[in-house]
């Protein structure tokens, strides 16, 4: 698999460990935020290729931050995690540019084959804007 970059923002600090260390076994270049803001932060400084991000998040909301990840990185592609009560939220992440959402729990080969499809597109797309 071609090492590209993953930033997965979710409030979950357990979940984001885990997954970090997860993806990083698997040779990603990941990182974690545990909230919208410190996301947002993180972007400020490097750039990603495809970002993970939960839509139930204390003080800002992923469809919140996905505004703002879209106003400062319209190519990063975003898989937003939904819960069974935000299945709505991620359908509006879809119509402000996600590429999906999948539902939590979400078996990690299942995340990684979106993640692996999200990133292909981010290439496509940049060939395009080229
Ligand atoms: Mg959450």
């Amino acid at each position: 698999m071609e090492k590209y970059r993953v930033l997965i923002i979710d409030d979950e600090e357990d979940f984001v460990e885990t997954i970090v260390k997860r993806l990083r076994d698997r040779g990603l270049d990941a990182e974690g935020a545990l909230s919208g803001p410190e996301g947002l932060q993180i972007l400020e400084n490097k750039d990603f290729d495809v970002i993970i991000l939960d839509v139930k998040m204390p003080k800002m909301s992923g469809i919140e931050t996905l505004r703002e990840i879209k106003k400062k990185k319209p190519l990063v592609e975003v898989i937003m995690l939904t819960g069974h009560g935000s299945v709505e939220s991620g359908i509006q992440g879809l119509q402000l540019g996600a590429f999906n959402y999948v539902m939590k729990p979400v078996p990690l080969d299942e995340l990684l084959k979106q993640m692996n499809q999200a990133y292909e597109r981010k290439l496509i797309e940049e060939e395009r804007n080229h």
